[in-house]
């Protein structure tokens, strides 16, 4: 429970890899603001299950990662509600899989808004607090996207090609401020994320459900397995010990030795 007393807000966390987060950091004791979209009881079924997790408050808050004024507020909101806003968690994410002449420039501007300037506008509103107590940490799931590309993922590869580069920066401007910035880039792990893309892999490589999962997905690991997303919130985890405040503007593999072949 080495978490007791702090807050995590955690964005894309209704689902995958950030609901893991979510519980990953309620069992250190965190307070934990939950964020995505999804079906309200089940979201309330969560929230109330990381309150009795952790025995702090929960609260779950619907902001729009795409609204800047919506993010500010749900900082806002985890200060007045929980006294904190210690650990971000920069999770949420969305992908569209298509030939860049013909990607939807209404997806290219959804994934870059959701995908990475989220991410800027998190810090904005969460650095002032977090140097007011000296002490924070900024976690973002960036993915293997961030240091290789795939074909048909231009707005996702050029978002966390970005992420990688604005955690790098932003580690620089605040490494003396007792806050550390890092992203965490896993490989495939199976989310609704991920099999919702199946279908246009097919479209665009000519391949069958079978050959996307095997040939492309599991193809890119040398393990031949997904990665899981409790190992993905477990390595994140360890960000926000007190042992960890020497990793800082990192962008840390987890992907099964994807970007090592
Ligand atoms: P997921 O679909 O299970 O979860 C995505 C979450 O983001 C959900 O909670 C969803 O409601 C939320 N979300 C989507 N749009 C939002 C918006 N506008 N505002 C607020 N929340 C929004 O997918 P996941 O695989 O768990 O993805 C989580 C993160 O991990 C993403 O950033 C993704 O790019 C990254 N990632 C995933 C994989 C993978 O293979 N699944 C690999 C590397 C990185």
């Amino acid at each position: 429970m080495f978490l007791t007393g702090k807050t995590a807000i955690v964005t894309g966390s209704t689902s995958g890899i950030g609901l893991a987060y979510a519980r990953a950091l309620a069992a250190a004791g965190a307070s934990v603001v939950l964020n995505g979209f999804g079906d309200a009881d089940a979201i309330e079924a969560i929230r109330v299950e990381l309150a009795a997790t952790s025995g702090a408050a929960a609260l779950y808050d619907p902001a729009d990662m795409r609204e800047p004024d919506q993010i500010a507020a749900l900082v806002e909101r985890a200060m007045a509600e929980t006294g904190g806003c210690d650990i971000v968690v920069s999770n949420a994410g969305i992908q569209h899989v298509a030939p860049v002449d013909q990607f939807p420039v209404d997806k290219w501007d959804a994934i870059l808004a959701i995908n990475l300037t989220s991410v800027f506008h998190m810090m904005r509103a969460a650095i002032p607090h977090m140097r007011a107590k000296g002490w924070g940490r900024i976690i973002s799931t960036a993915s293997a996207h961030s240091l290789v590309a795939s074909p048909n993922k231009a707005a996702y590869v050029a978002a966390k090609h970005g992420l990688a580069g604005l955690t790098k920066t932003v580690a620089l401007e605040v490494a003396q401020c007792g806050i550390t910035v890092n992203c965490v880039s896993p490989g495939y792990v199976w989310t609704p994320l991920v099999e919702n893309q199946i279908p246009d892999t097919m479209t665009a490589r000519g391949l069958t459900r079978d050959q996307v999962i095997a040939d492309v997905l599991l193809a890119a690991q040398p393990t031949k397995q997904f990665v899981t997303p409790e190992q993905v919130a477990a390595f994140g985890l360890f960000l926000c010990r007190d042992e960890a405040a020497a990793i800082t503007g990192a962008n840390l593999t987890m992907d099964g030795g994807w970007t090592a072949a």
